[in-house]
């Protein structure tokens, strides 16, 4: 089936999400995994929520924002049962509003940040559970650890706060073929011992799955196109 198929069907189908589940299932298959280790996270930055309610309804619990402030508006009153992931970068005056609201914090990617963190954790009594973002590209406008600064990071979080970071999560680069970084990210993860990968998007999670991607991360193959293009990456 063309993967163009869901945009045909009307906004309040459910096909979009069962079609991203059938083929996270078929690309675990094929790659020896079992489908139920893998994540969905549906991205709801910058959609409306009539794009968004039938996903919900349709049973999607784990939804992915990019800011902060629009997360607070979107999930406040709505938060009951669902676990909500921070795939964007964190300012670190946004830290505590973070570290009070989200369930998953997949953007770990400097040593102020982990201060912040751990000081925010102290004050709401709750910590995230953590991916730390990795730069694979290494990209100037983009937010991630370097991958030779990651053994140094990883011991400082683990080590000065005490922080155990379930994964590692990466964005290759636009235009570049995304395998590369996939592997990358996947070896980085065995050699310290990360069990999880957030990888893979609406272009490329099969990709990513076949990788080794224990969380993929899904906007508008689920909910179409954003109202704007996604900020730039600047921390
Ligand atoms: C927007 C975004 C996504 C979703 O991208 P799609 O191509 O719409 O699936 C995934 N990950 C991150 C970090 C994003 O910012």
């Amino acid at each position: 089936m063309a993967p163009s198929s869901p945009f045909d069907r009307p906004r309040d189908s459910v096909l979009p999400l069962e079609l991203c589940r059938q083929r996270i299932a078929r690309a675990a298959r094929a790659a020896d995994r079992d489908p139920a280790e893998i994540v969905l996270t549906a991205v709801s930055k910058q959609q409306p929520w009539d794009a968004i309610e039938p996903i919900l309804a349709a049973g999607q619990t784990v939804f992915g924002e990019n800011r902060v402030q629009e997360a607070l508006s979107r999930w406040t009153a709505r938060r009951c049962g669902l676990e909500l992931r921070l795939i964007g970068p964190l300012q670190t005056n946004k830290a505590r509003a973070a570290v009070a609201l989200f369930d998953v914090i997949e953007t770990l990617d400097r040593p102020q940040l982990a201060l912040e963190l751990a000081r925010a954790a102290d004050k709401e009594g709750r910590l995230p559970r953590l991916f730390v973002q990795v730069n694979t590209g290494e990209e100037v406008q983009k937010s991630g650890v370097a991958p030779q600064a990651l053994p140094t990071f990883l011991d400082l979080v683990r080590e000065t706060y005490g922080f155990e970071p379930e994964g590692l999560m990466c964005i290759p680069p636009a235009g570049e073929a995304p395998a590369p970084h996939f592997a990358l990210l996947a070896r980085l993860a065995r050699r310290h011992g990360l069990s999880r990968l957030s990888m893979g998007m609406s272009g490329d999670y099969e990709a990513a799955i076949r990788h080794g991607a224990t969380d993929v991360r899904i906007g508008t193959a689920l909910f179409g196109a954003r109202a704007q293009s996604a900020p730039a990456q600047t921390p």
